[in-house]
């Protein structure tokens, strides 16, 4: 049976800004060790701007115009930030086919043009000879009917205090800080040195992102951090699965154990802390 205490650690905690959906997980919350946290909306605000538009054999305009079409019917994080940058008309009579592939981006057509809008993953899926480069940012490559078009960079910044929350966690016990992500190496590389994560695993589909947990749990206390669709079959495999109130996706809410309603992880110090006091109360 649940301490009694716990019911009221989970009252103290929802005036915080974060839902425990059960007396058993905040019980649990105070013997993790390990934390994993998913990259966009999670340690990054998950608002994207493109900050360099690199053509090929194209214009600048023609460029950014092709990529706004491609992502029109998109709710990802970087359509967003490439419509907002195009910021005019799309008519939709000429999108003709659309198609988002999980983990890579968009194949569309686009009146008689294919153009596809993704990672080098998509690229070298569909066997665009794109071009390597050492930006720092988020990269949508574009490819026009096979042909490489060139490519946007989209940059997404670190949520404030994630450094400060990292130290606190790690005062708390928590031995081991992962980040999972869909985005590249150096992106993840960066991110992770900035916060003081120490490991990272980038570039992973998906399904790819199960495995990896999977993987990383074995004789741990764990608990997966994360916003999106895709992380809802994560979160139900962790000790504790915490999903984003406000960013977050329907399904990775209701997966969760714990929802932060204000999106920012230092709600998962309150959490450690109230279980360890709660803890100490009840005995
Ligand atoms: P994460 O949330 O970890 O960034 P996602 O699965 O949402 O993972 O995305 C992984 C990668 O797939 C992105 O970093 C991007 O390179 C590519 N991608 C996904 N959706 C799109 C899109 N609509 N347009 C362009 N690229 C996309
Ligand atoms: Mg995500």
């Amino acid at each position: 049976s649940i301490p009694l205490g716990y019911f009221s650690g989970i009252g103290t905690l929802s005036k915080k800004g974060i839902l425990i959906k059960g007396g058993n997980y905040l019980e649990t919350i105070k013997d993790l060790d390990t934390i994993v946290f998913d990259k966009t909306g999670t340690i990054t605000q998950g608002v994207f701007e493109v900050v360099k538009i690199k053509p090929e054999n194209i214009t600048k305009e023609e460029l950014l115009k092709t990529a706004a079409y491609a992502e029109k019917h998109s709710n990802h994080p970087i359509a967003q930030s490439i419509k907002k940058e195009y910021n005019q008309q799309i008519d939709e009579t000429k999108i003709k086919k659309y198609e988002e592939i999980s983990g890579h981006g968009i194949k569309a057509k686009i009146e008689e043009k294919t153009v596809l809008a993704g990672n080098s993953k998509l690229m070298e899926k569909f066997g665009i000879n794109y071009k390597e480069n050492n930006n720092s940012g988020t990269i949508v490559h574009i490819a026009i009917n096979g042909q490489y078009s060139g490519y946007l960079e989209i940059s997404d910044k670190i949520k404030n205090g994630v450094k400060q929350t990292i130290k606190q966690l790690k005062q708390l016990g928590i031995k081991n800080t992962v980040m999972l992500t869909g985005d590249n190496k150096k992106v993840a590389q960066a991110v992770t040195k900035e916060v003081g994560i120490d490991e990272y695993y980038a570039e992973l589909l998906p399904d790819q992102k199960v495995q990896k947990f999977e993987q990383i749990k074995t004789n741990k206390k764990i608990a997966f951090i994360g916003d999106g669709i895709n992380d809802a079959p994560v979160l139900t495999r962790s000790d504790i699965g915490i999903a984003m109130g406000g960013l977050g996706s329907d399904a990775a809410i209701e997966a969760a154990d714990a929802v932060i309603m204000d999106d920012n992880i230092q709600r998962v110090v309150d959490a450690i802390k109230v279980s360890k006091k709660t803890a100490k109360i009840t005995w």
